[in-house]
């Protein structure tokens, strides 16, 4: 036999083995995507790092009892690189199952207000205090935005402080107040609801219930929002994976409820120059993900007013439909999160600039 006969007898050995692999692989995924729907139908986590652990042993002990023995820390990369794989292919078939997600078959949700509607085209502008302080706080805030076109006054009456001692809002008289100045001013109210006790008490003025980022996971409470006939702005949690985020999202659809917007409001990172970094890849995959509104937290994000008007445009850029920042008729005053609130002239002088280049931003990129 000559070399060049033999190399090529290899070869054909070589590809048949290849085939036998393939063989191997579809039944691998195919095993792989019935383990997932039924980790998807028990609410498991697709990663199971204690079971990945496991398989990987029973390999290497075949491993050391084969002849033809391979190194185990070859053999180990190998398998991981088909667990992690597998793992993702689970992420990406159950993606496809969930009602909020693109391939539903549903086209771009709209969620339609009193006063107006987000998602479907204009962009659309949340603003308002972070907290509601007062009557007086309230409305010399509100009308500048309404009087600026803004139909959205947002507002936090049940306040989520990082220290029990900062103020918690003023409740059910917070919530009052948010209604009486919107119906004067012909505005809808998005506020937070912190717990489950309040869901009742926080739909009866509300025409938005915001879900903050720290309750994001909170199932019980999205459980809840989704047995409501009220719109919900679910903010993306501080710590959590895009996927996650959306599966939240999914917590409330499941429910029956369809009239989500998902807000990205920026996520923890090492950066201290702002208090989040802001995530506008989020901004462009949850568009191309799922048929939802998605709505870009500047000041949240920021921490700071310098940058609100610029990364405004940015998330626009990047798909969002509705902006929302906070703003305050005396920022230096407020009595939560003062330095990232614009006063009432650089809030109207952005709303007025977005209003103006909204056109100039193709939604359909
Ligand atoms: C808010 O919007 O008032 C708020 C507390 O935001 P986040 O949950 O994003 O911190
Ligand atoms: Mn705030």
């Amino acid at each position: 036999m000559t070399p060049e006969s033999a190399l090529h007898e290899l070869r054909a050995r070589m590809g048949a083995v290849n085939l036998r692999l393939l063989e191997s692989l579809l039944e691998y995924y195919q095993v792989a995507r019935m383990i997932g729907q039924e980790k998807d139908r028990l609410h498991l986590p697709h990663f199971d790092a204690r079971r990945e652990a496991e398989m990987l042993g029973e390999i290497l002990e075949a491993n050391a009892a084969s002849p033809a023995r391979l190194p185990d820390d070859m053999l180990a990369r190998i398998f991981k690189e088909i667990f992690k794989n597998s793992t993702e292919f689970m992420g990406v078939q159950q993606r496809k199952t969930l009602r909020v997600h693109r391939n539903s078959g549903a086209g771009d949700h709209v969620i339609t207000l009193p006063h107006g509607r987000i998602g479907g085209g204009e962009a659309a502008i949340i603003a308002g205090p972070c907290s509601v302080e007062g009557r007086d706080q309230l409305y010399k805030t509100a009308k500048p935005l309404r009087d600026a076109g803004v139909r959205f006054l947002r507002g936090g009456a049940f306040k989520p402080r990082s220290s029990p001692y900062s103020f918690q809002g003023l409740e059910e008289e917070g919530l009052i107040l948010l209604r009486e100045v919107a119906d004067e001013l012909g505005m809808d109210v998005v506020t937070e609801v912190l717990s489950v006790k309040d869901v009742e008490l926080v739909a009866r003025y509300a025409d938005v219930l915001q879900v903050g980022t720290r309750n994001m996971a909170n199932f019980s409470l999205l459980k809840v929002l989704g047995s409501l006939h009220k719109p919900i702005l679910l903010k993306r949690g501080m710590c959590a994976t895009m996927e996650e985020a959306i599966l939240a999202a999914e917590y409330i659809a499941s429910g029956g409820n369809n009239d989500i917007m998902l807000c990205e409001r920026g996520i923890r990172t090492f950066e201290t120059w702002t208090r989040n970094t802001l995530d506008l890849a989020a901004v462009a995959l949850f568009k191309q993900e799922t048929t939802l509104p998605v709505v870009v937290d500047v000041s949240h994000a920021l921490g700071r007013k310098d940058l609100v008007a610029r990364m405004a445009f940015a998330a626009l850029a990047a798909g969002a439909d509705a902006v929302m920042f906070e703003c305050h008729c005396h920022p230096a005053a407020a009595l939560s999160d003062a330095d990232q609130q614009l006063d009432m002239e650089q809030a109207v002088a952005l709303v007025r600039h977005i209003r103006d280049c909204d056109a100039c931003i193709p939604s359909s990129m």
